[in-house]
């Protein structure tokens, strides 16, 4: 592969929507989005691909083969306000990068190559993973339908973009870790096995509001310190129950709020995220019942699935990581992807490259170059042992 050439798409589309200090800004319909999608669709042309853009705005390029079967390599490129030039972009331009390469050593794919450009997977505009969502035909939120509308897109032009999963035989996508566990464990490559799911849970805490000085300890009912043991043992609970699991607590309000009254009313929102969702549960169930009898009220307001890869495609991963000699270890996701909807219609994967200092979202998010060439390569290695048909349905990953 050419790496002086990737870096230097990467450079280039991460410097549409830059802003010294900032960052580079590329919301989905955004002005910067549309010059940033027309650079991605001028280099698959160049690569040789046939481009069409859907009604949602998702860009995709062909590379035909004997077999109508596709072989699918994605991600997006759009970004967050302010975000980096690598989260979304890479796996989109290492997979144009894959095509060169594969042209130039004159390699004859069997199965059809599609390289996708998803739209709004961020969610900052109409909704989180949107142009993936369009594609595999997944449930259209209520407040999306208001956004597109916005943007001059109905429902009907979601439906025109979604996509049959059996002409596909895989969904790749190459992403950057925006974590620091690769980075904190020597690691060049991570094998996903999955996409972590969500728990979310609102608390209130009930006590009884008076004056913080006339009001003895012994006589208080303070909604805070109720709150504040609940959370200690959430946090406690969430870390004796794996290592895997993530608890976070990113919202607390309080009533009246004077620093001179005691709290009468906590409420907070508990997160939890996890690659399988009974640890979840499980957890949310002791903290129930710890504290049942006490006045609170807890209510579930989301419950997002785990998803989880490809056990063969995955175990491609691997294989191609471990031929070509790079230091791979197997690493869960605790962002979202387009991946989540692409695995409800045909069989996907991901792979991870280390995220400097785990930074991501941010104008410091910066993958290492020898990591970006890596990753490209076990990409490239998939996609010809999957064209080639070498997949073993026996293999677990
Ligand atoms: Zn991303």
């Amino acid at each position: 592969m050419n790496i002086d050439r990737l870096m230097a798409d990467i450079k280039k589309l991460g410097n549409i929507g830059y802003e010294e200090g900032k960052g580079t800004s590329r919301m989905a319909y955004s002005e910067a989005f549309f010059k940033g999608r027309d650079f991605v669709k001028f280099l698959m042309e160049e690569a040789g691909l046939v481009t069409h853009i859907d009604a949602v705005g998702n860009l995709t390029g062909v590379l035909e083969g004997t077999d109508s079967k596709k072989i699918a390599i994605g991600s997006h490129i759009d970004t967050v306000p302010n975000g980096g030039m690598y989260d979304g972009a890479l796996g989109v331009l290492a997979g144009i990068e894959a095509v060169r390469v594969l042209k130039e050593m004159n390699y004859q794919n069997k199965h059809t190559i599609e390289i996708i450009a998803f739209n709004e997977e961020e969610g900052n505009v109409v909704g989180g993973t949107f142009g993936s969502k369009a594609f595999a035909g997944a449930k259209l939120e209520e407040s999306m339908i208001e956004k597109m509308a916005e943007y001059g897109m109905t429902v009907s032009d979601f439906n025109s973009s979604v996509r049959k999963g059996e002409d596909y035989l895989a969904y790749l996508e190459y992403h950057i870790e925006q974590g620091g566990i690769l980075e904190k464990t020597n690691m060049e490559i991570g094998i996903v096995p999955g996409i972590f799911g969500i728990i979310r849970y609102r608390v209130v805490v009930s006590g009884v509001t008076n004056h913080a000085g006339s009001t003895p300890m012994y006589l208080r009912h303070d909604a805070l310190e109720m709150a504040c043991n609940i959370i200690t043992d959430a946090y406690d609970m969430a870390r004796r129950k794996n290592n895997t699991m993530v608890c976070t607590i990113g919202v607390l309000n309080l009533e009246p709020g004077a620093v001179n009254v005691i709290p009468g009313k906590a409420e907070f929102i508990i997160e939890l995220r996890d690659k399988d969702m009974i640890d979840m549960h499980e957890v949310i169930e002791e903290l129930q019942q710890k504290h049942a009898g006490e006045n609170i009220e807890m209510t579930k307001i989301i419950e997002q699935e785990n998803t989880i890869c490809s056990p063969e495609l995955t175990a491609v991963f691997k294989e191609c990581a471990e031929k070509l000699g790079y230091k791979e270890t197997t690493v869960y996701s605790g962002a979202g992807h387009d991946l989540i909807n692409t695995s409800m219609i045909m069989p996907s994967a991901l792979l991870f490259i280390p995220s400097v200092n785990g930074i991501s979202h941010h104008k410091d998010e910066f993958s290492k170059e020898e990591h970006i060439e890596k990753g490209t390569m076990v990409l490239i290695e998939a996609i010809k042992t999957i064209d080639g048909g070498n997949l073993d349905e026996n293999k677990n990953y």
